[in-house]
C-alpha cells in the first residue's frame, strides 16, 4: 500500500491543491491526514471540504480544536489567537460538526498517527529534539509514529534504543529499528523551505520518503491580507518560517 502523509495545512487552499496535484502522479491508495486543516491562511471551509472527501483517516490537530472551541486559545501566540477568532467566524456549521468529530490518534498498518506527540495527544508537545523523542518512543508500541505539529519534516529513529535525528529525505523502514516522523506541513512549511511538505509511505518498498511542492505563495498572500488577517501570516510564506 501506498500512502499519502499529510499535515499542518492551515487553510491554505493553494498549497493543499499543488500537493493533491503532485500526489496523482503517486499512484496513492490512501490519503491520511495529520491534522490542522486549519487556522491562519483564509480558506478554513475549502480546505475542510477537500481533506472530508480526499482522506480516509484525519486526526485532530490543535488549531482544528480551538477553531471548535474544544482547546482554549490561552497557549496560542496573539497572531494564532487572531487567525483562530477569524476562523471560527468563518467555519460552515457543517465543517465545525466535521472537525469537532475528529479523533487525537489512529493506527494503521500498526503504526500510529497523531497531530502533536504519542505521551499526551491533547496537551499538543512538540517533539523537536532527539531528547524529546526519547521520552515520546515510551509512548506508543508499533513500528512508527507519524506526526505533525512542528511544521519542520524530520525523523527521529530508534535504533537498539539509541535515538538520533534524521533529515534525509528518503527513509529505508528497516525491522528492527522504529521511527517517529514529522512529515512537514503542508500551508505553512517552518524549516526555512517555503515549498509544501508531505510524505509518501509505501509500506511493500518499506520507504518513507519526504517530498516538497512548489505552489503559488502570492496568491495565497493576497487573500490572507484582502480577509484582514495579520500580513505577517503571508509574508512567513515566503520565507518558510
Ligand atoms: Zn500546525
Amino acid at each position: 500500500m501506498r500512502y499519502a502523509l499529510i499535515s499542518d495545512i492551515h487553510s491554505n487552499l493553494e498549497a493543499l491543491n499543488a500537493v493533491l496535484d503532485a500526489l496523482l502522479k503517486e499512484r496513492i491508495d490512501q490519503y491520511i491526514c495529520l491534522g490542522d486543516i486549519v487556522g491562519y491562511a483564509a480558506d478554513p471551509n475549502e480546505c475542510t471540504e477537500i481533506i472530508r472527501q480526499v482522506a480516509e483517516t484525519t486526526v485532530l490537530g490543535n488549531h482544528d480544536s480551538a477553531a471548535v472551541d474544544r482547546t482554549s486559545i490561552e497557549g496560542f501566540n496573539a497572531l494564532a489567537r487572531t487567525a483562530i477568532s477569524w476562523t471560527a467566524d468563518t467555519l460552515s456549521s457543517k465543517n465545525k460538526k466535521y472537525l469537532e468529530s475528529l479523533d487525537t490518534n489512529m493506527v494503521f498498518e500498526g503504526d500510529l498517527v497523531v497531530h502533536s506527540s504519542p505521551s499526551d495527544p491533547t496537551s499538543w508537545r512538540y517533539i523537536f529534539s532527539v531528547d524529546d523523542a526519547k521520552m515520546e518512543f515510551q509512548h506508543f508500541t508499533g513500528r512508527a509514529c507519524f506526526v505533525g505539529h512542528s511544521h519542520q519534516p524530520v525523523a527521529f529513529v530508534n535504533s537498539k534504543n539509541r535515538v538520533v535525528m534524521d533529515t534525509r529525505t528518503s527513509l529505508d523502514i528497516e525491522d528492527e529499528n522504529r521511527y517517529i516522523i514529522n512529515v512537514g506541513s503542508v500551508g505553512q512549511p517552518r524549516d526555512l523551505d517555503p515549498r509544501a511538505s508531505y510524505a509518501v509511505y509505501d509500506t511493500d518498498q518499506k520507504t518513507v520518503e519526504i517530498k516538497r511542492t512548489e505552489y503559488d505563495v502570492e496568491v495565497v498572500r493576497t487573500k490572507i491580507v484582502k480577509a484582514g488577517l495579520p500580513r505577517f501570516l503571508g509574508d512567513r510564506l515566503l520565507a518558510g518560517r
